[in-house]
């Protein structure tokens, strides 16, 4: 149950919640913005006709009476927004999804919610000034590359793992409220008239406290906004031991990195609802995780980074291993044959 906070609330909304925050490196994405009154030369569909921007309804010229399917491929043009916990998981979870929606045509907006402070990096990295500005400009990098046609920060602070002094912070995302952040987030539904949204696991795939609040506030804001398609990004915990099974015969591998450590991580296979094809999207999605830089810096002599590890493979074996993103959308009961389309619950 919702109680207060709930949908019946809308669309009043509370003082204290702060406006959302549009991001200022992709200008003009906002979509009450001429630029993007048209998006890739077709003509925005009339859901966008009136959107909320800077506290006010607007009315968008060029809205057509209805969606239009795209011409050479068939398919309706829909609406993805992608909610992250911090710069780099859009592109090592979702990058080949977001990179086909853009590719096929949709509108993809990615949220935010932290600029992603608390990570590591090596000490050349750290000295060029705040981690977090970095990692939004390489996010920034990343969205265009992926195909984005907006993003949105949320502006809460990366918790950082649950050891990390970060993640006592009051501003840390891990310590927001669900219904607050929730509220904002479906602001964005809102306006954007978004048809689906990717969240995370309700374990946030391996448990950090920002991805948990992920799923949390993702939940809750679909069910604010009416978004009819809810999809939570994971990993086929399967095939994520055979690849640990893997990974720990190599030589220097640390002891702990065997496939038992992919207990009660992501999704077993059997609750899993889509198994997205983006093989042919893999170049896209390996420049953009390559965007962040930031991640994949390491000192000597500190280990591996998984960033650094997969920028390293050859790109046959890339495109082998990272060719294939995993969903469970809500409502939809599991089974075979898994759904290679996304937006399929959207279809008429
Ligand atoms: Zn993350």
């Amino acid at each position: 149950m919702e109680g207060r906070g709930g949908f019946e609330d809308w669309p009043v909304r509370p003082r204290r919640v702060p406006a959302v925050v549009p991001y200022q490196g992709l200008t003009g994405a906002l979509p009450s913005d001429r630029a993007h009154t048209s998006y890739r030369n077709r003509t925005l569909p009339d859901k966008r006709a009136r959107i909320f921007h800077r506290g006010a309804w607007w009315n968008v010229a060029g809205g057509s009476s209805s969606p239009e399917p795209d011409a050479q491929t068939g398919t309706m043009p829909y609406t993805l927004v992608s909610f992250h916990a911090h710069p780099d998981d859009e592109a090592l979870l979702t990058g080949g999804t977001l990179a086909r929606a853009a590719a096929e045509g949709h509108r993809v907006v990615l949220v935010v919610a932290t600029t992603g402070g608390a990570g590591s990096a090596s000490r050349e990295v750290l000295a060029r000034g705040p981690l977090a500005h970095q990692r939004q400009a390489e996010l920034e990098r990343s969205a265009q590359l992926l195909g984005c046609a907006r993003v949105v920060w949320l502006g809460y602070q990366d918790s950082g793992m649950p050891a990390a002094p970060s993640a006592a912070a009051p501003a840390a995302f891990a310590a927001a409220d669900v219904g607050e952040a929730a509220l904002r987030l479906a602001e964005i539904l809102r306006v954007e008239r978004a048809d689906a949204l990717t969240i995370y696991d309700p374990v946030g795939g391996y448990g950090h406290p920002d991805h948990v609040r992920v799923h949390q506030v993702g939940v809750r804001a679909a069910r604010l906004a009416g978004t009819a398609v809810v999809l939570e990004a994971t990993l086929d915990r399967g095939v994520l031991r055979r690849a640990l099974r893997i990974v720990s015969r190599l030589p220097g591998v640390p002891a702990g990195f065997g496939p038992a450590r992919a207990a009660g991580m992501y999704t077993p296979r059997e609750a899993l609802t889509h198994r997205v094809d983006v093989r042919r999207h893999a170049r896209t999605k390996r420049a953009a995780l390559a965007a962040h830089a930031s991640q994949a810096s390491v000192d000597a002599g500190s280990g591996l980074r998984l960033l650094t590890v997969l920028l390293r493979l050859p790109y046959p074996v890339f495109r082998w291993a990272l060719g294939t993103e995993w969903y469970v959308e809500h409502g939809r009961a599991p089974g075979q044959p898994l759904l290679d389309d996304i937006f399929a619950s959207l279809a008429r």
